[in-house]
């Protein structure tokens, strides 16, 4: 078995009086997607943002093979989420004043990669992700399927070793959502990147290699769903 490149491990993160995860163990390996189901409040978001360093649980670990996440600084924690881990939300969260190019080459400016260093291999991605021709759209300009492949470009402009994606396709309709977990989990696999999607959608997790669902702060695994492979 690969070993896992992503693990959590014993998490725990309450707020106030309400558990949001209850001792919840997570691996997933490189290349392999995961689905993250589950009724809304039951911890999903909550286990994403501990897993990418973005919310410190209290009790438990988390590891990026073998470096431990949850026990960095903020600003290393800041640094490893600029340069290891993508997100992807239901809503882009493009910046509307900036065109499509810009907004991908983004994350590897904030690295420290000149305009024009960073705008090659974003203007390559758009095109990989169909939207050549596009590359001076501004958000406001593209449809929403377009919109969520231009943010999908900008997660995978860093080639990240884990895409974290909270509920992907929430926005989108169906053709146009399967459009995107497709490109999604085709890249995913090109980079070799784990992936963790939140999704309601059960269409969207079965596309992907396993499910877990949360419920309560607890994760159950679902043998049976998503065999893709
Ligand atoms: P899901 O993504 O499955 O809908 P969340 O992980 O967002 O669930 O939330 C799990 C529980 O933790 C819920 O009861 C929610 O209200 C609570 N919660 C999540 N984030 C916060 C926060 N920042 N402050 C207070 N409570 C929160
Ligand atoms: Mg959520």
């Amino acid at each position: 078995m690969t070993p896992p490149m992503i693990t959590g491990l014993g998490l725990h993160k309450r707020f106030g009086s309400a558990v949001a995860l209850g001792g919840v163990d997570f691996s997933a390996a490189p290349g392999e997607s995961v689905a993250v189901t589950g009724p809304s409040g039951s911890g999903k978001s909550t286990l994403l943002h501990c897993l990418a360093g973005i919310i410190k649980p209290d009790a438990g670990e988390v590891r990026l093979f073998d470096e431990r996440v949850d026990s960095l600084s903020e600003r290393q924690r800041s640094h490893l989420r600029r340069s290891r881990f993508a997100f992807l939300f239901q809503f882009g969260q493009l910046l509307p004043e900036l065109p499509a190019d810009e907004n991908v080459a983004l994350p590897l400016m904030l690295g420290g990669d000149s305009r024009p260093k960073a705008l090659e291999p974003a203007r390559e991605w758009l095109g990989r992700l169909g939207l050549a021709g596009k590359e001076d759209r501004r958000p406001g300009e593209l449809s929403g399927g377009e919109a969520q492949r231009v943010a999908l470009a900008r997660a995978l402009v860093i080639r990240p070793a884990v895409v974290f994606a909270d509920e992907p396709t929430g926005a989108l309709d169906r053709a146009t959502g399967d459009q995107v977990m497709g490109v999604l989990l085709q890249t995913v696999a090109e980079l070799n990147a784990a992936l963790v999607v939140v999704t309601h959608d059960p269409l969207v997790a079965a596309r992907c290699d396993r499910t877990v669902e949360i419920r309560d702060g607890r994760l159950f695994d679902h043998p049976m769903a998503g065999a893709r492979r």
